[in-house]
């Protein structure tokens, strides 16, 4: 007998892990991943790695875990292209209506992605972590880093948010303007600003 209360489908969210010789935390981190999914029961979620042509164990490993797991997923690339790159081919493979993009060195913390989730729901497109904390980097790297973003916001006619990485959550309508965009020679911060949409940074801790 058909039934009017038939559940809607739940909404799909791709964790998109660009991964370069990460056998050593993987198994921390699909871990952790795996706790944000069960917390945010009444989401799908896909874990995508894209393997940039690592030369460690990292595609065994993938491939063990995809096989016991059907929301892993990975895609092989045939070499190293960079941490830009594969971002990219993440971008065309992720079926999510959302991608939350992470490094998988776990220095960005994977249980922050359920408050971008709620940020999500309240309308934003683009929920950037804001690095509040800068401990652990040199003031060498301070500084490098500091006059890298000076210069950078000098010649662009964008706003460039120096205290804001690839950690974001981003609505499919974000994913698909970066999917127009096919340099090769990337650089998917600069962008962010360039494709517009509604954008929320979150004070949130990390790095
Ligand atoms: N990464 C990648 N290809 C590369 C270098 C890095 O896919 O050629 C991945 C890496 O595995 C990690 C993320 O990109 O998940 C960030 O890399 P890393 O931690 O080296 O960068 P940083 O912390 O210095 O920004
Ligand atoms: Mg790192």
């Amino acid at each position: 007998m058909a039934t009017n209360n038939q559940s809607q489908a739940s909404k799909l969210i791709t964790i998109l892990i660009p991964a370069y010789n990460e056998q050593d935390v993987l198994g921390q981190l699909i871990s952790r991943l795996e706790d944000v999914r069960v917390s945010n029961v009444l989401y799908d979620f896909e874990f995508l790695f894209v393997n940039d042509g690592s030369d460690d164990e990292t595609i065994q490993l993938l491939q063990k875990y995809s096989e016991r797991t059907p929301y892993i997923r990975y895609i092989d690339l045939s070499r190293n292209f960079g941490k830009e790159i594969a971002m990219l081919a993440g971008f065309d493979y992720a079926k999510g209506e959302a991608v939350v993009i992470l490094d998988a060195d776990l220095q960005q913390p994977p249980e922050l992605i359920g408050e971008m989730i709620e940020w999500w729901e309240k309308g934003y497109e683009d929920i950037y972590a804001v690095r509040a904390k800068r401990d652990g980097e040199s003031r060498l790297k301070k500084w490098t880093s500091n006059a890298y973003f000076n210069v950078l916001q000098k010649i662009s006619s964008e706003e460039v948010y120096p205290l804001a990485g690839d950690f974001r959550l981003l609505d499919r309508k974000c994913v698909k303007a970066l999917q127009e965009l096919r340099e090769t020679e990337r650089y998917t911060k600069g962008m962010y600003g360039w494709i517009g949409f509604k954008k929320k940074g979150t004070d949130l801790l990390c790095g």
